[in-house]
């Protein structure tokens, strides 16, 4: 059966991602129907976030918030100084969807989608054929329409995780722990870490965790390795409340610019070097909507607007820096992971907080990932440089990428129109996260952390003039450098 279009759009999926876009869509005036196998349930996953990270109105969402946040990459504690949320579940579905009052819940599968003239057309499990001019396709990590690409192969976090009861506190009672990096379990080939929250009186959530690996550590490997952790550490659980098993790739690259909109995890939204993706979606779907309402106001395709708005050419430029951060962290040796997460905390917060962050522009983040590679120990900077070498033109295009970024850069994610593509606020002022990450008149020298530069933000060190060809020796030049006494 073939249902007439009597929505502007439908939206795949009922997670954060595609209620965050139901939402943003009613707020611009158009109709929505979701289309997912279940009726409305709160998301199953633990989603945690830093609180400052989350639009306004999801903070109230919070089931608990943590200003006590520590890592662990030697015997003692760095605190990281930034509140973490968790969030109530629950909580967040009942606002989400009250942001999305008005849209229509269809309990169906969706098998594909085909366009239909200026429509898109949805075949379903129930073989109903729905349409609508606006497509989202929000199903998560394994998308149902469009297979993501993940360079060099899928990489996957994978964690195991408990809440459950204890006797003796598992990790500082009052705190959050986003890495505890310390084995007292002993060492792996896949190093993994602690992530631990303490939820109030006896109730803990401990969760092993692999940050991304390629093969990762399966389920049962992870269990044991946390029930091993928590024997070793003299703390084993009581009573098992819940248990959760985490596993997702961290590597999609943007997907393509054509066809419906993938948004959230199967979007490429998963944040490469944390995993996280609840909130990108939650800021970035009102600017998509906008987009696309525009689009569709105008007579224009709005998937093609709602591309433009999510993956302005800075942004796809971050995501080249990060993946090339994966490839790095891919490669590194066991022993050198603490090594690595202890120079990164160590970095100035506002850096590594910009690390982090999705809407860091690709300057920033390159130029954090220079400071960071100079501040390494020897035997964690020899396999980055080997990473980065491994992929001279990955390495060359996001670096130049990276140093290329414009006067007026600003992300989706901050909410600020990116000048390039920008579609109904040609005037929009940037915002101050934005101000604060860039240096957004390009004029100031930069020298530290950056071999062969010449003392301004245009250089990367390479010559202009030079080829691809000439450009990687220039690199791998520069980078022999810093890496001599490796040799
Ligand atoms: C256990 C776990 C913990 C995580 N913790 C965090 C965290 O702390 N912070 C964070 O930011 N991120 C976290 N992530 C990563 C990521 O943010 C989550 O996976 C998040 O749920 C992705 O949101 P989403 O809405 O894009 O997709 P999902 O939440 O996966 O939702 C996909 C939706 O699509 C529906 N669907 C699937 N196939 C079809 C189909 N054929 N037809 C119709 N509907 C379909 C599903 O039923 C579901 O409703 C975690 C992931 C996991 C697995």
């Amino acid at each position: 059966m073939i249902l007439p279009a009597d929505t502007h759009a439908l939206i795949i999926g009922g997670g954060p991602a595609a209620l965050a876009m139901t939402g943003a869509l009613r707020g611009e005036g158009l109709s929505v129907r979701v289309i997912t196998p279940h009726a409305p349930t709160a998301f199953p996953a633990t989603y945690g976030a830093w609180l400052d990270d989350l639009p306004g109105w999801a903070r109230s969402c919070a089931a608990h918030v943590w200003t006590d946040v520590r890592v662990y990459t030697g015997p003692e504690p760095t605190p990281l100084l930034r509140p973490y949320a968790l969030l109530d579940n629950a909580r967040l579905l009942r606002a989400l969807l009250a942001r999305a009052s008005g849209s229509v819940w269809t309990c169906d599968h969706v098998l594909g989608a085909q366009p239909a003239g200026a429509l898109w057309a949805v075949t379903t499990r129930s073989g109903v054929t729905y349409r609508a001019a606006f497509l989202v396709d929000a199903s998560g990590h394994h998308p149902v329409l469009q297979p993501p690409v993940h360079p060099g192969g899928a990489a996957l976090q994978t964690a195991y995780g408990l809440t459950a009861r204890f006797e003796r506190p598992p990790s500082p009672p009052g705190a959050m722990v986003w890495m505890d990096h310390r084995a007292p379990h002993g060492p792996h080939p896949h190093p993994t870490f602690l992530y631990a929250m303490h939820l109030g009186g006896d109730r803990y959530f401990v969760e092993e965790t692999s940050l991304i690996a390629r093969p990762a550590p399966t389920r049962s490997d992870l269990r044991g390795r946390l029930h091993a952790r928590l024997r070793a550490q003299g703390t084993p659980p009581g009573e098992i409340l819940a248990e959760e098993w985490v596993s997702f790739p961290m590597n999609a690259a943007a997907p393509a610019a054509h066809g419906p909109l993938a948004f959230g995890a199967a979007g490429g939204m998963v944040h490469p070097i944390s995993g996280f993706q609840v909130t990108a979606a939650l800021r970035a779907a009102p600017l998509v909507a906008r987009a696309a309402a525009a689009a569709l106001a105008g007579g224009d395709d709005p998937h093609r607007a709602a591309w433009a708005a999510l993956w302005p050419a800075p942004r796809r430029a971050e995501r080249d820096v990060h993946l090339l951060g994966v490839q790095a962290l891919l490669t590194l040796p066991p022993e050198a992971l603490s090594p690595f997460f202890q120079a990164f905390f160590a970095l100035p917060a506002e850096q590594w907080r910009a690390f982090l962050d999705p809407g860091t522009p690709a300057g920033t983040l390159a130029r954090i990932m220079l400071r960071l590679f100079v501040a390494l120990p020897a035997r964690a900077r020899l396999p980055l440089t080997r990473a980065a070498l491994a992929r001279p033109r990955s390495s060359v295009t996001a670096l130049r990428a990276a140093m290329k970024v414009t006067s007026r850069v600003s992300h989706p994610l901050h909410g600020a129109v990116p000048q390039a593509e920008r579609m109904t606020h040609p005037d929009l002022p940037l915002d101050d996260d934005t101000r604060d990450h860039e240096d957004t008149s390009q004029t100031e020298p930069v020298t530290e952390g950056m071999q062969g530069s010449t003392g301004s933000t245009d250089a990367n060190g390479l010559d202009p003039n030079a080829d691809l060809g000439e450009k990687v020796e220039e690199l791998r030049e520069n980078l022999r450098a810093m890496t001599r006494t490796d040799r």
